[in-house]
């Protein structure tokens, strides 16, 4: 399929070819005619697939189909973070560059004072956190009576950062009458209900994304002791000659402590978290994508939303302990085609996390042992007897449930989820 044959105006047929897109993406191929088409929308996909242009060139389309109305809110796009509000503010100015419409992109952590004058002047379309918005909207900078589309990108992700209160105030303040799109790379119980009261009749429509990424992405495991991950990731990164290498580690605390021990090893490294400033964020990112630094060290929440292309390493320095976030971790390589290599430190007491992992993923991630860095402690007791019981569940998953999706629902259900998500808010 072509862009040719979704019915998007000549305008923004330019600006896609300028952006040097030949063929839409499948979530796109999905989306873009039932958006055009009015409908609400339930869509599975993640960063990475080409999602925020699958809802943003439509919603474009439609704003254009009457131009009539101008410098009124129109479409709100509601999103976890600041880094992808600025992202996705950026793909609507770039999909609309030949259009004359304004987008406003308001999140905290910067003067609100520039968002104001920019909001008194009229504006088109918004993309905004929850928490900055509502400040805008009692402050009474802002209505959203007008809107006539709503996105909630990333919605997994709200809820997983308690946004839930947030989205229904925003919600209470939008006409009734208006389109509703949902994003999501997850669908738990929580974001099914969200769905329910918030989408009508809506279409369905899903990318098989975590399962092509995963596929374009070579990942493997090595087993370590968590005490020498530091020194196996130096030793890794100089003798693979390694620059652009994105780490994951579970804590804000370890992000920082590991990337000033990389620093001291001469690999030049920034860490990215939720308790840097969004200028020290916007910094570290400007700075490793221009390839000042080698290293980025991020927590999952500083990462979501971050378009890196073409990273060729990603480095669990740490599993996480929710599977879908390992997922969106090895996410960022492999992308638009290129492919990539995940690569996990593993102690022995994050066996349990990869075991989940390679239930959720159906498959099983080669593992080895560097010379010169065995473990010294085992597997833990009665991990064989255990594995066997996870391969038997496994194939038992994989005949019973071709539903990616359906698969992660049931782990994220009750009270582990619960403690997850209290663990991560604390991280972060
Ligand atoms: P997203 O999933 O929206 O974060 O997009 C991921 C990346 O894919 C971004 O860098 C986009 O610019 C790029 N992209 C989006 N649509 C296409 C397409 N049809 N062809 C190639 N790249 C694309």
């Amino acid at each position: 399929m072509s862009f040719n044959n979704l019915g998007l105006s000549p305008e923004l047929k330019q600006a896609i070819e300028n952006k040097g897109y030949s063929d839409p993406s499948e979530i796109q191929q999905q989306a873009i005619p039932s958006i055009l088409q009015g409908s609400d929308i339930m869509a599975g996909a993640q960063t990475g697939t080409g999602k925020t242009a699958a809802f943003a060139l439509p919603i474009l389309q439609r704003l254009q189909n009457d131009e009539t109305k101008r410098r009124r809110v129109r479409t709100l796009v509601l999103v976890p973070t600041r880094e992808l509000a600025s992202q996705v503010g950026d793909s609507f100015r770039s999909y609309g560059k030949n259009l004359r419409f304004r987008t406003s992109t308001l999140y905290g952590g910067v003067s609100i004072k520039t968002q104001i004058d920019k909001l008194k002047k009229g504006v088109d379309i918004v993309v905004a956190t929850p928490g900055r918005l509502l400040d805008l909207i009692n402050q009474g900078y802002i209505s959203l009576s007008q809107v006539e589309i709503f996105v909630l990108d990333e919605a997994d992700r709200m809820l997983d950062m308690g946004f839930l209160r947030d989205i229904r105030k925003v919600i209470a303040q939008m006409p009734d009458r208006r389109q509703n799109l949902l994003f999501s790379a997850t669908f738990s119980r929580e974001i099914k209900k969200l769905a329910n009261s918030l989408l009508n009749n809506p279409v369905t429509v899903e990318a098989a994304p975590e399962n092509s990424a995963t596929e374009l992405v070579n990942q493997r495991v090595i087993k370590v002791d968590q005490k020498r991950k530091t020194e196996l990731i130096t030793k890794i990164i100089w003798d693979g000659n390694w620059h652009q290498v994105l780490i994951f580690t579970r804590t804000k605390h370890g992000a920082n402590r590991l990337a000033q021990k990389l620093e001291k090893a001469k690999i030049t490294s920034a860490a990215i978290h939720g308790n840097k400033s969004q200028s020290a964020r916007t910094k570290a990112l400007a700075a490793f994508k221009k390839g000042d630094v080698s290293v980025l060290v991020a927590t999952d929440i500083a990462a979501r939303g971050l378009d890196i292309p073409l990273l060729p390493h990603v480095i669990n320095f740490e599993l996480p302990n929710m599977p879908e976030d390992y997922v969106h971790r090895i996410g960022r390589t492999g992308r638009a085609g290129a492919s990539g290599e995940a690569l996990s430190l593993v102690s022995a007491d994050e066996l349990a996390y990869l075991r989940s992992i390679e239930k959720l993923l159906n498959v099983s991630i080669p593992s080895e042992i560097v010379e010169g860095f065995e473990p010294t402690k085992g597997p833990v007791e009665g991990g064989k007897k255990r594995n066997n019981v996870n391969q038997s569940q496994q194939r038992k998953n994989a005949s019973n449930n071709r539903n990616y999706h359906r698969n992660k629902n049931r782990r994220r259900g009750g009270k582990d989820r619960n403690h997850n998500s209290q663990d991560r808010k604390r991280d972060e």
